[in-house]
């Protein structure tokens, strides 16, 4: 079964999008790992980092993107008959077991989604708004990516900033989040924000079962001359405060042009330029990646020995 991983901050322009598609590519090409990155944003940056506009132009023409799967959950009764593994795009960028779901510009509409749940908390099941619209939060993506748990070593889902229904949702369906941020005393607040909101979404969701998300690590990002300054030490002295020593990657991503030139040639820079400084960054923090996940799954099973028995 995949683990599901998402990358997440309330801030935007922090290097989510470029850590998922460099550590999903990385993970695939270096360590032969099966991965489908999903693109949760409407800014689809995830997508357009992996495929051309125009391939992308025709899968949405097709009704091959994330946004026909939410529809399906939104309005179980329509006739779409597309799954989840019709709109998977197989070995992106031509490395093998590398996929990725396309995400859309639109994806639903707020509006219908209360309807719909305002409509079943009154009508049908008599319950509470309330907890109607967390177990529909808590199920959505899960229902979503449950047909392909067995098919993937790694989901990673590549979360829009904010703290929108997706969010909660792909926090909600996650085994870890990381946490990108960048090395500025403003990001600090960004950190303790997400924090605090994965807190009250682990409070809200009580009532449906503890939600299993922990933190893998926060990956300071576009660190660039702030290293030896004075900012950068204050960023790290407040973090370092917060954090354990394991919940910070050593692993720091730098500001390297070759990361956002990327784009244009719409595959990673961990394929375009492995030789860059970014790339070589990318590549070591997806060692620390799968030690960290190794370190956190055995301890989970020393704490709970009924799971190291089943595996
Ligand atoms: P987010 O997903 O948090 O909004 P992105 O990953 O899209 O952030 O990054 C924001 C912008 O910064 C993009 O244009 C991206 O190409 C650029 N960028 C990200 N990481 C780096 C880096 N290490 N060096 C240079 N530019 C970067
Ligand atoms: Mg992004």
């Amino acid at each position: 079964m995949a683990y599901v991983i998402a990358t997440a901050n309330m801030k935007g322009g922090v290097g989510k999008t470029t850590l998922s598609v460099n550590l999903g590519t990385s993970l695939a090409k270096e360590h032969g790992k099966r991965v489908l990155i999903f693109d949760l944003d409407t800014q689809i940056s995830a997508t357009l980092s992996l495929m051309s506009p125009t391939d992308f132009a025709n899968y949405r023409r097709r009704k091959r993107t994330l946004k026909y799967f939410i529809n399906q959950a939104i309005q179980p009764t329509s006739q779409s008959k597309v799954t989840i593994r019709d709109a998977i795009h197989s070995s992106i960028c031509n490395i093998n077991g590398l996929d990725l779901l396309p995400g859309d510009i639109e994806l639903y509409d707020e509006f219908v989604v209360a309807e719909m749940l305002h409509e079943k908390a009154f009508e049908v099941d008599k319950l509470d708004f309330e907890i109607v619209w967390n177990r529909f939060e808590r199920i959505l993506l899960r229902q979503i990516l449950q047909p392909i748990m067995p098919e993937y070593d790694f989901i990673i889902l590549d979360c829009a900033p904010g703290y929108n229904l997706m969010t909660r949702s792909a926090l909600a369906a996650s085994n870890f989040y990381i946490l990108p941020a960048k090395a500025e005393p403003l990001s600090v607040v960004g950190i303790q924000l997400l924090e605090r909101r994965i807190a009250q979404l682990k409070k809200s969701q009580e009532a449906e079962g503890e939600l299993d998300i922990k933190l893998l690590g926060i990956v300071f990002t576009m660190a660039g001359n702030l290293i030896t300054g004075r900012y950068y030490r204050q960023v790290m002295q407040r973090v370092h405060g917060d954090f354990n020593e394991e919940q910070i990657f050593k692993a720091q991503i730098p500001i390297d042009v070759n990361v956002a030139k990327a784009v244009d040639s719409f595959m990673p820079v961990v394929l375009s330029n492995p030789q860059s400084a970014g790339a070589k960054a990318f590549t070591q923090l997806t060692q620390e990646f799968l030690q960290k996940l190794n370190t956190a799954v055995e301890t989970e099973q020393l704490a709970s020995p009924s799971l190291a028995m089943l595996s």
